[in-house]
């Protein structure tokens, strides 16, 4: 059986992993969907779908699970919920089940006849996308959040650096 799990990933960190590791005592193959694939260099959303996919590769292999147990597909957003998982569907390889803890992906794909599954979170406090952003801006220790595979790509694509200067750019557009 194949599942679905489908996130932003902003950045990938180790809860991501988890749930992955998670969802693979559950299901045979995980279709990984890197969603909102067009957004990046924003505050709430600094990376490219194509860092993200570099990010998840290389941090899944450093977990150790086998390319022959996932996919990893970029999915843009659409204009309107209501087509939003035919959409996902023609992207991504044949699914029964989708996993998810956004409550509007749960309704979608339950009115689409799916099954829907709130995947188990690993300390949400500490281990979120939010919290990794912050603590890159505010020069704080963000690297234990994320696998060292995930932290070499950080670096290769100087992301602090880029967050700190959307910042100043987001202000500037306040003014
Ligand atoms: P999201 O909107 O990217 O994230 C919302 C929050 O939920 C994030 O803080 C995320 O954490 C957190 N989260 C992730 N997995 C969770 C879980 N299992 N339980 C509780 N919270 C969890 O939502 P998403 O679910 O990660 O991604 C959904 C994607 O689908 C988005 O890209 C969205 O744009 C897309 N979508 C598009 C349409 C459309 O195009 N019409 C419709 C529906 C959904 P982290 O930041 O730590 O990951």
């Amino acid at each position: 059986m194949r599942g679905l799990l489908v996130g932003r990933m902003q950045p990938v960190h180790e809860g991501h992993l988890e749930v992955i590791k998670r969802i693979l005592e559950e299901v045979d193959e995980v279709i990984i969907g890197i969603g909102s694939a067009q957004l990046s260099h924003t505050l709430k959303d600094p990376f490219t779908a194509g860092e993200r996919v570099l990010m998840l590769t290389k941090a899944l292999t450093e977990k150790g699970i086998p390319a022959s147990k996932y996919y990893i597909i970029p999915i843009q957003d659409v204009a309107c919920n209501s087509i939003w998982v035919a959409h996902v569907k023609m992207l991504t390889p044949p699914f029964k089940c989708v996993y998810s803890g956004n409550p509007l992906v749960q309704q979608l794909f339950k009115e689409g006849g799916h099954q829907v599954t709130i995947p188990p979170l690993y300390n949400r406090k500490l281990y979120s996308g939010t919290e990794v952003r912050k603590r890159m801006l505010e020069g704080k220790d963000w690297e234990s959040l994320v696998p060292s595979s995930v932290f070499e790509v950080i670096q290769e694509i100087d992301g602090v650096s880029r967050i700190k200067q959307l910042t100043i750019k987001e202000v500037n557009e306040i003014k």
